[in-house]
């Protein structure tokens, strides 16, 4: 008994790690720094603006935020692997910026890492390298005006013309639409046993009959480019199709399932961000002649938002660590996006609330924190269709 109690430590031991590496804490330190220096003071003039500020596009460049989790070999930084590692970072550049963490969530988690797990030698060789510099920016299109939530209604054409595709259809909602030159595009290539077949392409932006629609103007996150993209004939060969004809739909899923890991982080960073703020004021702002903070109605909400981001957080890492052991980490990585977008979402109505009448007003950043976690419950897949997925894998295997 005792030596099955030892073993069974040491796997737990093996298991349960609650604690980053000195690689992970010295990439939050970095990345904290980074943020605090190029990224908050910006962002309030960058959700104004609704543009990416140029010296920090420059900045991320220069520090490989482009390239997290691309093989050093293809120009990144190599955290493949470390999918702990990629969250850190994306972590604190949401804490900054929420609008930031967005486009490097996309861009890194939806475009340059299927690329590297799923394309072939010569796609890698091909658009790793400027994806990883940030030459090029990635951008993941599934979304389109008939499908949003039902990720198999996508409408949008190619039909097969010698050794080409030819692409016809429009996406909404794109992610760095505007300014990606590396598209995923999810479009329909037939029907087998009356099923709609589809099938993921690499476009480059600059190809013929490509072109960029409505620039939406929305509530937040609004730093990051959201577009309409239009595509007209446009000619992409056959060596371009991400994993195999036909097999996009479940290719899809797979990309998702990386790409939640990244947006949950993005929200962590954002619920920090919030309880933060509301830390800082509760300490600083005196009414009744002591700060509010003294007060039992302020430090129930700061505990729960403490209790929901830091839930959030373990949801997101596990999922993270589950990816790089290889385990079947779907599922958690829907609950790490659902615990992670509500977290964010529930810290910064309180936040909010804890500042009062400065907490809406453009003074203070929480207001901004309020318009920004409320897209984190429905880009992605709605808090809807995480719970779905959840509940389907419940009903299907039990807990
Ligand atoms: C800022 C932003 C960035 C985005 N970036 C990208 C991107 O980079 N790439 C991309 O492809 N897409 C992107 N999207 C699109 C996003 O993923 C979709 O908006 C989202 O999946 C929901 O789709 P929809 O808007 O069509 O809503 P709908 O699917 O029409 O849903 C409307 C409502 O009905 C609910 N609902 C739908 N079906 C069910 C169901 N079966 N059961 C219960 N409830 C249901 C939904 O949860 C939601 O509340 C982005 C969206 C935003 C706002």
């Amino acid at each position: 008994m005792k030596e099955e109690l030892k073993k069974n430590q040491i796997i737990v031991g093996s298991i349960m790690e609650f604690t980053l590496s000195e690689n992970q804490e010295m990439l939050k330190k970095i990345t904290r720094e980074f943020a605090e220096e190029y990224l908050v003071p910006v962002a309030k003039e960058s959700d104004e603006k609704q543009e990416l500020d140029e010296t920090a596009f420059q900045k991320m460049k220069e520090m490989n935020y482009f390239g997290i989790c691309i093989p050093e070999e293809y120009g990144g930084a190599g955290l493949h692997n470390d999918t702990i590692g990629h969250c850190v970072i994306i972590e604190e550049i949401g804490r900054a910026d929420a609008g930031w963490g967005l486009t490097m969530a996309v861009h890194n988690g939806l475009a340059s890492y299927p690329i590297y797990k799923f394309g072939t030698d010569d796609q890698k060789k091909k658009f790793l390298p400027d994806l990883a510099k940030g030459n090029k920016v990635g951008a993941f299109c599934l979304t389109e005006p008939n499908a949003g939530s039902d990720a198999g209604g996508v409408q949008l054409t190619a039909e097969k013309d010698g050794e080409d595709f030819i692409l016809n259809g429009t996406k909404i909602f794109a992610t760095n639409g505007g300014i990606a030159k590396t598209l995923l595009v999810v479009a329909k290539t037939g029907e087998k046993d009356g099923k709609k077949q589809l099938t993921v392409f690499i476009v480059d932006g600059d190809t013929p009959g490509y072109s960029v629609g409505v620039k939406e103007d929305k509530l937040g996150v609004r730093a990051s480019k959201t577009s309409e993209l239009v595509f007209e004939n446009v000619r992409v060969p056959k060596e371009n199709i991400l994993g195999e004809l036909g097999e996009g739909f479940r290719l899809v899923m797979k990309i998702l399932e990386y790409g939640r890991v990244t947006i949950a982080a993005q929200s962590v960073g954002l619920g920090q961000a919030a309880l933060e703020a509301s830390i800082k004021y509760a300490n600083e702002r005196v009414q009744f002649g002591r700060p509010i903070g003294r007060n039992q109605a302020i430090q129930w909400k700061l505990a729960d938002m403490y209790c929901a981001v830091e839930s959030g957080r373990f949801f997101t890492h596990k999922a993270a660590y589950m990816h790089d052991n290889q385990m079947d980490f779907g599922t958690v990585s829907s609950m790490a996006k659902l615990v992670a977008s509500e977290a964010a979402m529930k810290a910064a109505h309180s936040a909010v609330q804890i500042h009062g009448g400065y907490g809406l007003m453009k003074d203070y950043p929480v207001e901004r924190y309020f318009r920004d976690a409320k897209m984190g419950e429905i880009y992605e897949g709605t808090s809807e269709v995480q719970r779905m997925i959840i509940a389907t894998q419940l009903l299907r295997k039990g807990v």
